[in-house]
């Protein structure tokens, strides 16, 4: 935890996504910032854990062709069945050899170093939608707070031209990073995970508390906060605990606003290729309707309870 990574004119980010609608009113440019200091078993984005570009492997899009082998000039690539063509992070001098080798989008460098100026310049490519959809710009990751120079920068950069802009933080992270940024912010996302801190500490691999505070700190300074609660099969998802959850951030007066965000396995392809456990292989998706009793129980304390990602 803490700003160490923090930089102004730099960001190393993993994807500027055009045209989205789920995360923030309108329509969006997303950025996604590298780097996360939770590490969250069920996260949908593990390539976003690693502060460095790294190459990425997606073992379905795969022919087995071993032209990446041949290509890398430092022997980076190496056969492993049954994981497949796996890459040697140490030995990677990311040169996309292999990337361009791979005629079946198997590889591909997840995280480039932009100056803020470039990231400015892909934010203001898509200024007419914003205007005419009351969209605008999403800083996510990752967590973007671990390089919060850049995301203020951009922020007020964002608010000189008059674009709507939201952050979505997972909120371990030091108090005064998230309370610099509130005046240059149109909406705050706020991720909540587990009210039990033993429990959050071992899906998550960090204690809840100075979430929880941050979450207390936030809703006390910021009119336009939504907390986003990913309901996860045996770690969250159910009554009583969602109960304790809602019951918490109804104390905080303004937060009124609650997403839960059904659990899926959309990204649990990408550990293979990360040589990571993915600890919900077998997991079955949370639909809509799985959640909507839990959407209730906050209704009842007086929250505004949303199943999925609302958006516009
Ligand atoms: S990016 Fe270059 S060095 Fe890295 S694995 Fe691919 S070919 Fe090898
Ligand atoms: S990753 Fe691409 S180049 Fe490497 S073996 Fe698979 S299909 Fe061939």
């Amino acid at each position: 935890m803490g700003s160490e990574f923090a930089g102004g004119d730099e960001a190393t980010v993993f994807d500027i996504e055009r045209y989205a609608v789920e995360d923030g009113p309108g329509i969006r440019t997303v950025v996604f910032f590298t780097g996360c200091n939770l590490h969250c078993t069920w996260c949908q984005n593990p390539e976003s854990h690693s502060m460095k570009p790294q190459v990425m492997y997606y073992r379905d899009q795969c022919a087995a062709c071993g032209k990446c082998v041949t290509a890398c000039p430092v022997g980076a690539v190496r056969n492993s069945p049954p994981g497949g063509f796996l890459t040697d992070h140490q030995k990677c001098t990311l040169c996309g050899s292999c990337v361009d080798a791979c005629f079946h989008s198997a590889r591909k460098i997840v995280g480039r170093r932009m100056t803020v100026q470039a990231i400015m310049d892909e934010i203001l490519k898509d200024r007419a939608f914003y205007e005419s959809s009351g969209g605008g710009v999403t800083f996510s990751g990752g967590e973007p707070l671990l390089q919060a120079d850049a995301v203020l920068e951009l922020a007020q950069r964002c608010k000189a031209e008059g674009i709507h802009t939201a952050l979505e933080t997972a909120g371990f992270i030091q108090w005064k990073l998230i309370e610099r940024l509130l005046p240059w912010l149109d909406l705050l996302y706020f991720d909540f995970k587990h009210i039990n801190s033993e429990i959050h500490r071992r899906v998550t691999g960090a204690p809840i508390e100075l979430i929880m505070e941050n979450i207390r700190r936030a809703a006390e300074s910021f009119e336009n906060m939504v907390v986003r609660i990913p309901v996860i099969p045996g770690v969250n998802a159910d009554t009583e605990t969602l109960s304790r959850m809602f019951s918490y951030l109804a104390e905080q007066t303004r937060v009124r606003t609650v997403e839960l965000l059904p659990f899926h396995r959309l990204g649990g392809g990408k550990y293979v290729g990360l040589e990571m456990e993915y600890a919900f292989e077998t997991v079955a998706n949370l639909s809509r309707e799985d959640c909507l009793p839990f959407a209730e129980a906050g209704r009842r304390l007086g929250l505004a309870v949303s199943v999925g990602a609302q958006g516009a």
